[in-house]
């Protein structure tokens, strides 16, 4: 998959400005505010900044933190993951591989297997009805 790379000025074009703040700015949106935390409806969640496939509904999970949460991603390619030692904590940054965006982090508290929770903005995703990726 080819990376996508676009200036501050098409993104800010693209993105709603709230989406502009999180996905390429690495702001957080509020906690309980997001219009995806309780979906539960059976789908796929795509990168909202290039449409990158990164969850599907079955690994999604109510996690109770405010926060849209998943055990694993769709496919462990589709993301890229950093160190992230901002505001005093040492946690793991979850972006999109292609196209940068950040959508959220991981946690080691999760239900599955692997323990790992996805902990990832709403504002982050677009959520695509029936079709699993
Ligand atoms: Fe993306």
């Amino acid at each position: 998959m080819e990376d996508i790379k676009k200036t501050d000025e098409q993104w800010r074009r693209e993105l709603t400005p709230e989406q502009f703040e999180v996905l390429r700015r690495g702001a957080t949106e509020r906690p309980f505010t997001g219009a995806l935390l309780h979906n539960k409806a059976d789908g796929s969640y795509a990168c909202a900044a290039c449409g990158n496939a990164l969850f599907n509904s079955d690994t999604k999970f109510d996690s109770g933190s405010g926060w849209p949460s998943f055990t694993e991603p769709a496919n462990a390619a589709n993301v890229t993951l950093l160190e992230d030692r901002s505001h005093g904590m040492h946690r793991v940054e979850v972006r999109c591989k292609r196209c940068g965006s950040h959508l959220g982090h991981i946690f080691d508290d999760g239900p599955g297997p692997t323990g790992q929770r996805y902990c990832i903005n709403s504002a982050a995703l677009d959520f695509k009805p029936g079709a699993k990726t």
